[in-house]
C-alpha cells in the first residue's frame, strides 16, 4: 500500500507516485506519493493557519511533543522495518535511530525556551525573548531520515513554529510512517509531511509562505537553498557535507583504538556526514595503522540489513555506489593501493567491500572530496603541523579528531582544527546537547542544545524603562560620548 502524506492533519494521497528501491536487492519494493504544486500550497497554507494558536501556548506544545514521543516509541518497530528496507542499514542500527528520535522528542518537550532577563534593576528591565518565525520548511537526506527529521521538527515545534517536512525521494517511507504515527499528537496543520523529488524541495524552499528553511544534505543543494532563501531573507540552517580528518599521534594505542576508529569511519556504510573520511598516521607507525584498520575492515559481516549478525548494509543507492567505486579506482590510478576491499560485491543490491587504501595522498580525489561510503584512505605524515594543515586544507569544516594516549597533546592539536566539532579518541559521537554544525562550506548555523533551539527564533528585546533618567536622549548621549 502506498503511504499517505500528512497535510492539515489528514492523510493525503498523491495524484501520481514514484518508485522506492530496496538497496539490498536493487529492486523497486514500494511507491510513495508525489506532492503536486496544489498540495504543496495547501501544506504551507495549513501550517500558516495553524501558527497563531500553536505559537501561543507553550504548555500545549510541550505536552504534544511528549505525546509524540510516546506514540513513536510504541510503534517504533514498524518504522524500523521500513527504515532498513529503504535505507539499507542493519535493523540494530535502525532501532538505535528510532530510539534516538524518541529521546530527542522527549528532551525537547522539556527543554528551556530561549528567553533571558539581561537587566532587572532600578533603571530598567530588559528581557530578550526568542519569537517563533512562522512556517519552517525542513528538508532531509537519505542517510538517517528519521532522526534528522525529528532533530528539525522537535526544536522548531517547541519554539512555536509550524512545519512542512520533505524527506529525500530515496527514503520517504520511514518519514511518512513516522508522520502518520506522531501527527495526531498535534493540532491539524502543525506538522505537515510531503514527499517528492528534488524539484519539490526547490519549490518548497522558494515558497513565499515559508520563513525558515532547515536543511541537511549536500553542499551544492545547500548553496541552491541559500540562493532560494536570499530573495525573501528567509532564515536558513544548513547542515552540509564533511570530509573529516582523524589525526593519529605517534603514541596512539591501536589495540584499544582500532575498533572505535573503524566504526567512526564505516558506521552506516560510511554514509555519515561526520564520519572519519581520511586518516593521517605518523610515518613511523603508518604500516601498523594500515594493517590494523584493514584487518578490522576485512573481518566485517556485510549483507542485507534485515539479516541477523550483519554489521554493514549496502550503499543506499546506485549513484552513491558508482561514486565510491569511481573515487577508489581514481585513487588506485593515482598511486594508492587497496590493502583490503576495492571492489563491488557480486550480488544483487548496492554492496561494496569495506576498503582501506594505503599510499593515499592529498590531491587524490578520494582524499580531497567527500566519498560518503566505505572507503578509507590512510595518509602518512612526518610533522604534526603538516597533518593539521592538511586536515584544515579543504573547504569542508564539519568535524575532526585527534587520537592519542596523551589527552593534553591531543587536545592542543584538536584545538587547531577548523571545524564545528573536534573529538579526542572518538569521532562522530552524537552530542545532542552541544552545538553541531559546520564551518566554511560544511554549513551555516547549528543543531543541538540551546544553540540549535535558538536557530528557530528571531530575537525580540523588550525594554521597560523604570528610571526617569533612562530617557532616549540621555541614553543616546551616553552611547555616543
Ligand atoms: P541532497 O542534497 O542531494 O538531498 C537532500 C535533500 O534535498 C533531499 O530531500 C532532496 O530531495 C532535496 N533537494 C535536492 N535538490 C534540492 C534543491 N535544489 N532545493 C531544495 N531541496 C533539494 O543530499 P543527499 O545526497 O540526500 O545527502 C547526502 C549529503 O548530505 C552528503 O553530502 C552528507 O554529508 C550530507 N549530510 C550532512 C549532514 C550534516 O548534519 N551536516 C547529515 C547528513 C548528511
Amino acid at each position: 500500500m502506498t503511504p499517505a502524506m500528512i497535510i492539515d492533519g489528514r492523510g493525503v494521497a498523491g495524484d501520481i507516485t514514484f518508485d522506492v528501491v530496496n538497496p539490498a536487492s536493487g529492486a523497486v519494493f514500494a511507491q510513495a506519493p508525489e506532492c503536486s504544486d496544489a498540495q504543496l500550497d495547501e501544506s504551507v497554507a495549513a501550517a500558516a493557519r495553524a501558527f497563531p494558536a500553536w505559537s501561543a501556548k507553550v504548555d500545549d506544545r510541550r505536552a504534544a511533543l511528549a505525546a509524540a514521543a510516546d506514540r513513536l516509541e510504541t510503534r517504533s518497530e514498524e518504522i524500523v522495518t521500513l527504515l532498513t528496507a529503504e535505507q539499507g542499514k542493519p535493523l540494530a542500527m535502525a532501532r538505535m535511530e528510532l530510539a534516538g528520535s524518541v529521546g530527542a522528542l522527549r528532551a525537547l518537550a522539556g527543554a528551556e525556551l530561549p528567553r533571558e532577563v539581561i537587566q532587572d534593576d532600578a533603571e530598567a528591565r530588559v528581557e530578550v525573548v526568542g519569537r517563533p518565525l512562522g512556517v519552517v520548511a525542513a528538508i532531509t537526506p537519505w542517510n538517517f531520515p528519521v532522526v534528522i527529521a525529528i532533530n528539525k521538527l522537535a526544536p522548531a515545534l517547541l519554539t512555536g513554529n509550524t512545519v512542512v517536512l520533505k524527506p529525500s525521494p530515496l527514503t520517504p517511507l520511514a518519514t511518512l510512517a513516522m508522520a502518520e504515527v506522531i501527527h495526531e499528537a498535534f493540532p491539524a496543520g502543525v506538522v505537515n509531511v510531503i514527499s517528492g523529488g528534488d524539484g519539490l524541495g526547490a519549490r518548497l524552499s522558494g515558497h513565499e509562505g515559508v520563513r525558515k528553511i532547515t536543511f541537511t544534505g549536500s553542499i551544492p543543494t545547500g548553496k541552491a537553498i541559500a540562493a532560494a532563501a536570499a530573495g525573501d531573507l528567509k532564515r536558513i540552517t544548513l547542515e552540509l557535507g564533511g570530509n573529516d580528518a582523524a589525526i593519529l599521534l605517534d603514541d596512539v594505542d591501536l589495540a584499544a583504538m582500532t575498533e572505535p576508529l573503524f566504526w567512526s569511519s564505516f558506521l552506516n556504510t560510511g554514509q555519515v556526514c561526520a564520519a572519519v573520511k581520511r586518516v593521517y598516521a605518523p610515518a613511523g607507525r603508518y604500516d601498523e595503522v594500515v594493517q590494523a584498520l584493514a584487518a578490522r575492515a576485512a573481518a566485517t559481516t556485510i549483507g542485507p540489513g534485515d539479516e541477523s549478525g550483519v554489521e554493514l548494509g549496502p550503499l543506499q543507492n546506485r549513484r552513491q555506489l558508482d561514486r565510491v567505486a569511481e573515487l577508489v579506482d581514481d585513487a588506485i590510478r593515482s598511486g594508492a593501493r587497496c590493502v583490503t576491499g576495492g571492489t563491488r560485491i557480486d550480488r544483487d543490491g548496492f554492496f561494496y567491500e569495506p576498503t582501506v587504501l594505503a599510499g593515499a595522498a592529498d590531491g587524490m580525489r578520494l582524499v580531497d572530496e567527500e566519498q560518503f561510503g566505505p572507503a578509507l584512505p590512510v595518509i602518512a605524515y612526518d610533522r604534526l603541523e603538516d597533518a593539521v594543515a592538511a586536515a584544515n586544507g579543504t573547504r569542508f569544516g564539519l568535524g575532526g579528531s585527534v587520537w592519542s594516549g596523551d589527552e593534553e597533546r591531543a587536545a592542543a592539536a584538536g584545538a587547531r582544527l577548523t571545524c564545528g566539532t573536534t573529538w579526542i579518541n572518538t569521532h562522530a559521537l552524537p552530542l545532542p546537547f552541544a552545538p553541531f554544525g559546520g564551518r566554511d562550506w560544511s554549513g551555516i548555523g547549528v543543531e543541538g542544545g540551546r544553540w540549535g533551539i535558538e536557530g528557530f527564533v528571531d530575537w525580540h528585546t523588550v525594554y521597560t524603562a523604570r528610571s526617569r533618567g533612562a530617557n532616549a536622549e540621555a541614553g543616546f548621549a551616553e552611547t555616543v560620548a
